[in-house]
């Protein structure tokens, strides 16, 4: 391969269109126009297929992968915090109140300094861009210039984005040196950030867009989460916020508003079909109902879940009420940026929350039953599930979707995954990668049919 700028992909597709199933295409064609958008997918056994590989090749358009090389959807990171990167795998010793007030907002706080701002998002973008990551959903901070910063360097490196100033005016909860300067100061800001990623250059075509941000109900006060609602539906952007994340802060809402944090942001004009909750562990039927209702999405954050959460999110409950969910590292929550990652801890996050973890319990009152996922489940919402619940076409290799996709290498040298060609099928081979892949098997990214070297 030397030019890999996808016109023509010859190569051994994995993907996760529908939730349960996944689809492989050995030796598939992938055709992919100037602007990164897939006009065909196309398998061996089509009457097309030779004549397009043929026209490839004599207009020398065609890239061809090799044997151990494996084609997958680039990730959608649903839950992102970017300026708590320099923290990842610290301070995950401390309950989450400490963590927030000794630990994360001071760490925020001082991205007031945009050449910090600059050095440390310049470094978490390539970083997840190796990893894989084409989408990735962020929070950034309370400040104007450095989320500018966040939204330019997403853009320069080619990785699509969704990015959020975030608001937190609520003295009470909010720290004096980490803390919008007023109400209006939160909305204002807000409304200035959306202004100029809208009008950012070079971003005509929206890889990098705006979110409404409230960091979560405590954080804020009733009149900006109104405000935040109100803005939102003016410029119909995405939403993010986290929703009923722990015992704490599921009750800290209950106690404040009478309500839980599903109903209260519905209230607020903030749940609708671009809305995306983090955490949600704590959702009740009614919040689920109403959430499906609304057509708004759950990013599930199994790794942050183990240590800040106090409870596995009940996912197949969720999946079974028709709920959009995807995946997220919640960096630095989580302290892995790894989407793989994020997989495996959803699989076993539903197996504990299957089996049960007290082994002084009788085994049929241990666990809940059918909490389980699978490999395939846990490939598509890392993927087209996060996709879905942005309303993005990504996420698979379907004509009309957008080129965003990794390049699987089971042959890497420092990470070496052992493919038996006489007894592993295509579809071992791909829980295979799921289950053990890492960002040095990943050889490159693409998005929008562009490569970016890994
Ligand atoms: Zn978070």
């Amino acid at each position: 391969m030397t030019d890999l700028n996808a016109k023509t992909l010859k190569a051994t597709i994995m993907h996760a269109p529908d939730l349960g199933q996944v689809e492989i295409i050995a030796n598939g064609l992938i055709a992919i126009d100037p602007q990164g958008v897939i006009q065909s997918v196309i398998a061996p056994d089509h009457p097309d297929y030779q004549e397009s590989l043929q026209t490839a090749r004599d207009n020398k358009s065609l890239v061809e992968t090799e044997a151990h090389h494996y084609v997958l959807p680039g990730f959608v990171d649903l839950h992102i915090h970017a300026p708590q990167w320099p923290q990842l795998g610290k301070a995950l010793d401390v309950p989450l109140e400490v963590w927030l007030q000794t630990h994360t907002f001071p760490l925020e706080a001082r991205y007031a300094d945009t050449e910090f701002a600059r050095r440390i998002y310049g470094n978490l973008v390539s970083s997840l861009l190796a990893h894989g990551t084409t989408t990735a959903v962020y929070f950034a901070t309370i400040h104007q210039e450095a989320t500018r910063i966040l939204a330019e360097t997403c853009l320069q490196n080619g990785q699509r984005a969704l990015i959020g100033k975030v608001a937190m005016d609520n003295p009470d909860q909010c720290p004096d040196f980490y803390r919008d300067a007023d109400t209006e100061a939160a909305l204002d800001g807000t409304r200035t950030f959306i202004d100029h990623v809208l009008s950012m250059p070079g971003n005509g075509d929206r890889l990098v867009r705006p979110v409404v941000t409230p960091r979560f109900i405590p954080s804020c006060t009733d009149v900006a989460l109104a405000g935040l609602g109100e803005i939102a539906a003016e410029h119909q952007c995405h939403i993010q916020t986290h929703c009923s994340e722990s015992d704490w802060q599921h009750g800290y809402v209950l106690d404040r508003t009478g309500r839980t944090d599903t109903f209260a942001l519905n209230d607020f004009g903030l749940l609708g079909r671009q809305t995306v909750l983090a955490h949600a562990n704590f959702l009740t039927d009614p919040d689920m109902d109403l959430i499906a209702e609304k057509g708004a999405g759950v990013a599930h954050c199994p790794l942050s879940n183990f240590y800040f959460s106090n409870a596995v999110f009940p996912l197949r409950r969720a999946l079974e009420k028709s709920l959009r969910v995807g995946l997220g590292t919640d960096i630095s929550g989580g302290p892995s940026a790894s989407m793989f990652d994020s997989a495996r801890y959803a699989i076993s996050a539903s197996r504990g929350l299957e089996e049960g973890v007290d082994p002084a319990k009788p085994a049929d009152e241990r666990g809940i039953a059918q909490s389980r996922i699978d490999f395939r489940q846990a490939f598509h919402l890392a993927t087209a599930g996060g996709a879905d619940v942005l309303d993005l076409p990504v996420g698979q290799f379907s004509k009309g979707y957008q080129f965003d996709a990794i390049l699987v290498d089971t042959e890497a040298p420092t990470a070496p995954i052992l493919v038996e060609e006489d007894s592993d099928s295509l579809d071992d081979v791909l829980q295979k990668i799921v289950n053990s892949a890492t960002r040095a098997n990943i050889a490159t990214t693409w998005v929008n049919g562009k490569a970016i070297r890994a």
